[in-house]
């Protein structure tokens, strides 16, 4: 018989008290959702827990007339509810309705999509680089905020002891779309995911997941959008850019091969304008 483990559950009330958990060593539990699966990628689960759900602060989002807070512990299910009818926020409200399943959406966090590690295929992370949305941690040391791009990619370093407690979000979008293509030998997850978004000067934000091992946006697809001569929010004519300016690296998975990933782009490209096109904030194009 396998030797059983004593294991140290805390839900904590304040931040202060989850610092203090962390300090002793326990490790983040948001919905648990993907810590649950742990054993099967061969990493112990962890010994001591701090869950961040009772801290109000963490669970609720904040509307205000030029800026959103979205809290670590914020689930898909409320997220999507709360910006439905904020203009703007359409790619944003996709991903967090379309991701995973109605299940897992109503457990699974904010903080816990943006903070598994390894997890490439996480919806949430393309739409908050389209969304140029700004992560705000709490170290050993005090509050810290960080560009999303950066804290994607400087995550492990971060993570070993800093926590995620806030995504803050300018309103300065006036429509954004959020296109994956799941495929049922990948369990449904999403092989590749393009997140658009219009800013208020017609700028175009274009994020990629999935494709790479942890999502960027497309700088190359971006610059191409706004210095072509043709008028770049029309369907076709973004993915021939998009064909022409494709620098991905596909990773390659057991459910998808990294040169397929990278082949679907400009289709999902396509789909992104397309959705794009029929949001209020662009109808009158
Ligand atoms: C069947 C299934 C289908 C899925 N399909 C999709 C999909 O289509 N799209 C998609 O995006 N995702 C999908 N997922 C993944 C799911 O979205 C993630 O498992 C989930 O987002 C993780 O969130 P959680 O709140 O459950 O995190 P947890 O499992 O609790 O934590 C995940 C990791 O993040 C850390 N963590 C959590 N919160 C914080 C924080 N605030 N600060 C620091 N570290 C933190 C934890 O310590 C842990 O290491 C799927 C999962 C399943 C099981």
């Amino acid at each position: 018989m396998a030797a059983s483990v004593e294991r140290l559950f805390t839900a904590a009330s304040t931040i202060e008290e989850a610092l203090a958990a962390r300090r002793q060593g326990a490790t983040v539990l948001a919905g648990g959702t993907w810590m649950m699966r742990d054993p099967r990628r061969g990493v112990d689960l962890p010994e001591a827990v701090v869950a961040l759900h009772r801290i109000p602060a963490l669970s609720k989002v904040e509307i205000e007339p030029d800026h959103i807070v979205i809290g670590a512990a914020v689930t898909h299910t409320v997220l999507g509810r709360a910006l439905r009818a904020v203009a703007g926020f359409e790619g944003l409200v996709a991903a967090a309705e379309g991701a995973a399943n109605p299940g897992i959406r109503r457990v699974a966090t904010v903080g816990g999509n943006l903070c598994a590690l390894g997890f490439a295929a996480a919806d949430l992370a393309p739409a908050l680089l389209a969304c140029e949305a700004t992560v705000e941690l709490q170290t050993f040391e005090g509050s810290r905020l960080l560009g999303i791009s950066d804290f994607l990619k400087d995550r492990p370093a971060l993570l070993t002891e800093a926590m995620v407690t806030r995504i803050h979000l300018r309103r300065d979008l006036i429509a954004s779309a959020h296109i994956r293509l799941p495929l049922r030998q990948a369990g449904d997850y999403p092989v590749a995911i393009v997140s658009f978004a219009v800013d208020k000067d017609k700028r175009c934000r274009i994020a990629v997941g999935s494709v790479e091992p942890v999502a960027r946006r497309w700088t190359a697809l971006e610059q191409a959008m706004a210095a072509g001569p043709a008028p770049a929010l029309d369907p076709k004519r973004a993915a021939e850019l998009a064909l022409e300016h494709n620098d991905f690296q596909g990773r390659d998975g057991k459910e998808a091969e990294g040169w397929y990933r990278r082949q679907v782009l400009p289709t999902l490209v396509r789909r992104a304008v397309a959705a794009l096109l029929k949001t209020e904030g662009l109808a009158w194009l």
